[in-house]
């Protein structure tokens, strides 16, 4: 009886270094075809994780391309060992990574496609499948013993193999029969598209890693296999580039990347080969690498190229339409001040007339006479109102309004104002106060007549909007700010709608309810004006028919 040296002697094996370089490795084919896959997974599984690591298929993705890096080194050692204990141990373990390999693709499918994780039955199921081959791992069931005396280096194999490789099949007609189901349930084409991409790139990948083993154990011929190794690089790229498409990284970055990575690698390779025939090979599989992956770059760059022209020619048309449409609010705001000033001046002269022929410079005017010519007084008075917005509002547009700022005292406008606004108050039987503490100074330095304006707008809307109850007015003092406050109860404000009421044109639904000749420019221009101030405008109302609080902030003349 020989002993184990005795043999590695008399079959002539070599002695590895670092596990995986030896003599006993022929041909350094072996070579490309475990560390080329093994790097290229790995980058690829690494960068796709290290951009979106909370993404669960992700996860998966790296998880599985570990474990197949794992089994692509053992591998490697098998072919470079000649001890055969280490055979024995890593061929073991490679049987049992193996059907876990398909698990987890199984399990990236779900995560890719169903965005969460496969159902926790499921989950069991693949785990109760896989149970065998990880508990008898270490019997001679898996590997039967190791045969010496022929010089062949390699493990003989128990029946659990077989076992794992029905498993196996069993996880790859699951993946494709989930693709096909998820497929015929959507009918949205992108999402199709994506499915069946993802499921033949999952498909395909399994049958290339099939090739390096399956077919190799049960023809014996662990030769073949190899070729289907060269495989895994091509579909782990797919693989990554549906995962990077669909989580919209930068394709164009990364297929350029892998893309120099992978020929990289592959000519760097071709420098070890002294064999012609494997260098034949090599080109042939470094050419359809670099089809694939110059295809998809190519698609990415030629849709970005597209994309591109695409937004120079919307940003072109964006720029025409907004010429055009800053000349046509030109226009506009030219025409309504063409318009308000052609209208004022008729308007002014009626009204003019109209009180004087109310003031009696006409004589003694017929009842009759006299209630017609009060209609046409009041007409032509909000008329004059109306017009006088519309032309506020065309100089705010063309920024042409002109502020002319002197030192005043709020307290002193704000009382004048509520003075002659009092009849207005009581003909309508609203009670009608003013509140100013005496002591404080209430100089700001501002547009007197703008003020004013604004402060008649706001106590007139108080006016119009209280049916009854009453009108307080308050003029108030921080340290930096003077502050009005007119407070009514009259129809209130819904909160939603507030922020509405400063916009041109704004108006509650019902305003023309109460108020029929109302704009909805009134706040607007005041918000301009007193904007124009540096102060602030806003409104307190704590809901419909329960009143509202309009306050004025203005910088204090300290
Ligand atoms: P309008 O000419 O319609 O009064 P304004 O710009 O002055 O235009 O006011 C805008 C809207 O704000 C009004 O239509 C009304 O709905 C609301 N509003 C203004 N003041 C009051 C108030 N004191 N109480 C309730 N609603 C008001």
């Amino acid at each position: 009886m020989r002993t184990v040296a005795e043999y590695i002697e008399l079959c002539e094996w070599d002695t590895s270094r670092l596990l995986v370089f030896s003599d006993n490795v022929f041909g350094n084919l072996i070579y490309y075809s475990h560390l080329l896959p093994l790097v290229v997974s790995l980058l690829l599984a690494f960068f796709i994780f290290s951009k979106n690591s909370k993404s669960l298929a992700t996860r998966w993705f790296l998880m599985t391309t570990i474990l197949l890096c794992v089994w692509l080194y053992f591998d490697l050692i098998l072919w470079a060992t000649e001890k055969p204990a280490f055979t024995m141990f890593f061929w073991s373990i490679i049987n049992m990574i193996e059907p876990m390999i398909y698990a987890g693709i199984l399990f990236f499918m779900y995560a890719f496609i169903d965005n969460k994780d496969i159902l926790f039955k499921q989950k069991l199921l693949v785990f109760v499948l896989l149970s065998p081959t990880v508990i008898l791992t270490w019997t001679n069931l898996n590997l039967s013993y190791y045969d010496l005396t022929n010089c062949w280096r390699e493990a003989i194999e128990g029946p659990l193999p077989y076992y794992s490789y029905a498993v196996e099949g069993i996880f790859a007609a699951w993946i494709l029969g989930f693709g096909f189901r998820r497929f015929f349930q959507t009918h949205n084409k992108s999402e199709r598209n994506k499915i069946a991409l993802m499921t033949s790139g999952a498909v395909f990948f399994l049958f290339s890693f099939a090739m390096g083993n399956v077919v190799g154990s049960l023809l014996v011929n662990w030769e073949i296999g190899q070729y289907g190794l060269f495989g895994i690089p091509i579909f782990v790229a797919m693989l990554s580039y549906l995962v990077a498409r669909y989580h919209l990284f930068n394709i164009k970055l990364i297929s350029s990347q892998l893309l120099v990575v992978a020929i990289w690698l592959l000519t760097l390779a071709i420098l070890f080969i002294q064999d012609i025939d494997t260098v034949r090979n090599v080109v042939v599989i470094t050419l359809i690498l670099f089809t694939a992956l110059g295809y998809l770059l190519i698609k990415s760059v030629k849709r970005e190229v597209e994309q591109r022209e695409h937004i120079e020619k919307l940003a072109l048309d964006l720029e025409k339409a907004n010429a055009r449409l800053r000349e046509l609010d030109q226009m506009k705001s030219q025409f309504l001040s063409f318009a308000s000033h052609q209208i004022r001046s008729p308007l002014t002269a009626i009204k003019g007339y109209t009180s004087m022929a109310l003031e009696g410079d006409f004589g003694e005017m017929p009842e009759k006479i006299k209630g017609v010519i009060e209609t046409l007084d009041k007409s032509a008075q909000s008329l004059i109102v109306i017009v006088n917005e519309f032309l506020d509002v065309s100089r705010i547009e063309q920024g042409r309004m002109k502020y002319e700022m002197s030192d005043f005292d709020v307290r002193k406008l704000v009382e004048e104002t509520v003075a002659e606004l009092r009849p207005n108050v009581e003909q309508k039987g609203l009670k009608f106060t003013f509140d100013a503490d005496v002591k404080h100074d209430y100089r700001v330095y501002a547009d007197q007549g703008k003020i004013k304006q604004v402060i008649g707008n706001i106590v007139d809307n108080a006016i119009k909007y209280t049916p009854s109850g009453s009108i307080d007015v308050k003029v108030s003092r921080t340290k930096s700010t003077v502050n009005i406050t007119v407070s009514d109860t009259g129809v209130g404000i819904e909160p939603d709608v507030i922020p509405k009421l400063f916009s041109m044109f704004g108006r509650a639904k019902d305003a023309s309810k109460t108020n029929v000749t109302g704009t909805g420019l009134g706040l607007y221009v005041a918000k301009q004006m007193i904007e124009a101030h540096r102060g602030q405008i806003w409104i307190e109302s704590e809901g419909k028919g329960k009143g509202s609080t309009f306050h004025i902030e203005l910088p204090a003349k300290n």
